[in-house]
C-alpha cells in the first residue's frame, strides 16, 4: 500500500511539469526592492515563516533575486538598512526553469545545485505583441517531495 503510493508518486515525476506544483505568484510572500530593513518589515519576513523570499523591482512578476532569512542575521532592524545593500552583498543566485520541466529533471536540478527555490517562467504569446518572458511563481524542492509522497 504506502510503498506503491510513493513508488507511483515518483514515477509520476517523468509526467508532471513544474507547473503542475508551484506556488503561484499571487500566492508568493515577497519584498519590493526598494524596501528598508527596518523593525516593521523584519518582523514581518519572521513571520512569513518562509526561509526564501523573492525580490521584485517595480512589479510583481519582475523577480530580481533572492533574500534568505539567515541574511538577516547581522542585520540592525535600528539601522533601517536598505534591502538592496543585502541583496546586493549576498547576490544569491536566482534558479529559473520553464514551466514544462518535468519534476524529474527539476529534482535533480535541486540536488545538484545549491539553491532549494526556482522562479517559474512561461512565454507569454496570448495578446497582440511580441511573446515575452512572465514568472509564473516559485517551486521548490518540498513542492517535488510532496508529489512523491502524497499519493498516500
Ligand atoms: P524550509 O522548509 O527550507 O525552511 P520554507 O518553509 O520557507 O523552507 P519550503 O519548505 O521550501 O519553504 O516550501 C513549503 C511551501 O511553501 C512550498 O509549497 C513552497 O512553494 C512555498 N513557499 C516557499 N517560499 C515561499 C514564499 N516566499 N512565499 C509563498 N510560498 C512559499
Ligand atoms: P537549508 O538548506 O535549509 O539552508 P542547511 O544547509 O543548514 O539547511 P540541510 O540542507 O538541511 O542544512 O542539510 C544539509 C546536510 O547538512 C545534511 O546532511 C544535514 O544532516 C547536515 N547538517 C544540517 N545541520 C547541521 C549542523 N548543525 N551540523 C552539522 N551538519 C548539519
Amino acid at each position: 500500500k504506502g510503498e506503491m503510493a510513493i513508488i507511483q508518486g515518483a514515477l509520476e515525476l517523468r509526467s508532471k511539469t513544474v507547473e503542475d506544483v508551484l506556488t503561484p505568484l499571487d500566492d508568493c510572500y515577497m519584498l519590493a526592492s526598494d524596501a528598508t530593513l527596518d523593525f516593521c518589515t523584519v518582523s514581518e519576513v519572521m513571520q512569513s515563516g518562509f526561509t526564501r523570499i523573492p525580490v521584485y523591482e517595480g512589479e510583481r512578476h519582475n523577480v530580481v533575486n533572492i533574500l534568505l532569512v539567515k541574511d538577516l542575521a547581522f542585520v540592525d532592524p535600528d539601522d533601517c538598512t536598505p534591502l538592496k545593500t543585502i541583496t546586493q552583498f549576498y547576490r544569491h543566485p536566482m534558479h529559473s526553469v520553464f514551466n514544462d520541466t518535468k519534476l524529474d529533471v527539476m529534482l535533480d536540478e535541486f540536488k545538484r545545485g545549491k539553491s532549494h527555490l526556482a522562479v517559474v517562467q512561461r512565454v507569454n504569446s496570448e495578446g497582440e505583441c511580441d511573446p515575452f518572458y512572465e514568472v509564473m511563481g516559485i517551486v521548490t524542492l518540498e513542492d517535488v517531495i510532496e508529489e512523491i509522497i502524497k499519493s498516500e
